[in-house]
């Protein structure tokens, strides 16, 4: 069946040119003068099952910020639930304002009715910005939600997982950097001791690597070096640190030219989202310099298999154990790279986007 083109529309907004660019299936722009809602719903992909992805609430300067950080957050929750291996689809939503200044229960209930209304196409969860607390708002209001406090038969906090799956992605880089996995002595640099960071170190420090960690939080510094005897390093100067193993766990895009030409490590594996500040640019250039590179979509995958865990009956010891496996999953997206000479977040991109299309050619036969 042959259909007819669809003739380009002349619009300044171009919304539809960035929901072509990479595919996204839907976009639910959502406001209520009465609460002050203003929300992006991005559905980037539903192959694999129903898409999860978390709210963020934030400042953003204009509102092609909040719609070009809403279609790249949605598209990474595609890619992370393809590799980890789950049934699941990839979204996200923001919410446009200061989450100390403008969240209140009734805007997060609003939020919930406009969750609701997808059927199911949507799960939300707590992201940057939002908690757990948010989320027991939206579920008064939708079934549609993950990430609720244990209270409330939810899984609770997630970052405990989430650190146990970085610390299985760098086991799974010495291995393939060191020819073991054994990180005794070790040097390992931590970038932002937050949630996730802190349990890194304390699985690095029971296997008695030495640790060095920086953070803008004086308080998390203090509690690192008092419970597990780190060396705090000043800012920025944590990148040319000379050490094994570089974990950023902190901010996005911090893999840029700067940083990558000032590292001084072998392997870049971390927590944080969307660590290369340009893929195609920074992805090659890393490889160039000769560190291994962890896909952060993969490796900080261990809260997205909590929450999914939570959707299909929550078991925390299952969540570890499907988390575990990305120790597997980093080794063959490394084969992958070497065998096809690419740089390894792309290789883990290839993985993910072929899941998703095999599904779906069993989806679309009998
Ligand atoms: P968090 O806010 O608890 O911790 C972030 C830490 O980084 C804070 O201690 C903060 O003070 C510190 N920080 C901020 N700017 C810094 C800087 N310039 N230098 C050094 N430290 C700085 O967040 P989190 O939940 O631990 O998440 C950390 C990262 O991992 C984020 O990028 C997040 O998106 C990502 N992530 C988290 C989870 C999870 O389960 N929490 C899951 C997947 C990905």
């Amino acid at each position: 069946m042959t259909t007819a083109t669809v003739p380009s529309l002349n619009t300044e907004f171009e919304v539809f040119s960035k929901l072509e660019t990479n595919d996204h299936e839907q976009i639910v722009f959502c406001n209520d003068n009465s609460t002050g809602l203003k929300a992006i719903i991005a559905v980037h992909n539903t192959v694999l099952g129903p898409g999860l992805g978390g709210t963020r609430m934030w400042h953003y300067g204009t509102e092609q910020e909040a719609l070009h950080d809403v279609l790249r957050l949605s598209r990474g929750m595609t890619y992370k639930a393809a590799i980890s291996g789950l049934n699941l689809g990839g979204a996200k939503a923001v919410i446009i304002g200061d989450s100390k200044v403008h969240k209140t229960e009734a805007l997060m209930r609003k939020f919930g009715r406009f969750v609701e209304n997808l059927n199911g196409k949507y799960i939300t969860a707590e992201d940057v910005g939002t908690t757990t607390k948010d989320m027991e708002y939206v579920n008064m209001e939708t079934n549609h939600v993950v990430g609720l406090p244990e209270s409330r038969g939810g899984g609770g906090d997630p970052s405990p997982v989430t650190a146990y799956g970085v610390y299985m992605g760098i086991k799974a880089s010495a291995k393939k950097a060191y020819g073991s996995d054994q990180l005794g002595g070790k040097k390992v640099a931590v970038q932002g001791i937050g949630k996730v960071g802190m349990h890194l170190v304390e699985l690095l420090h029971q296997e008695g690597a030495e640790i060095y960690v920086s953070d803008i939080n004086e308080e998390n510094l203090k509690a690192a070096s008092r419970n597990f005897g780190v060396h705090v390093v000043n800012g920025d100067d944590i990148y040319a640190l000379p050490v094994d193993i570089f974990a950023p766990c902190a901010l996005g895009a911090i893999l840029n030219t700067e940083n990558i030409n000032a590292l001084n490590c072998n392997i870049v594996a971390g927590a944080a989202n969307n660590q290369l500040a340009n893929e195609d640019q920074h992805g090659p250039m890393i490889r160039e310099k000769g560190i291994l590179y962890a896909p952060d979509f993969l490796i900080n995958a261990g809260g997205l298999i909590n929450v999914y865990s939570e959707h299909t009956g929550y078991n925390r010891d299952n969540a570890m154990r499907d988390t575990e496996n990305i120790y597997n999953t980093t080794l063959e997206i490394f084969s992958l790279a070497e065998e096809k000479d690419i740089h390894t977040q792309h290789a883990a991109t290839i993985l993910a986007e072929k899941r998703v299309q095999d599904i779906l050619k069993v989806r679309s036969t009998y």
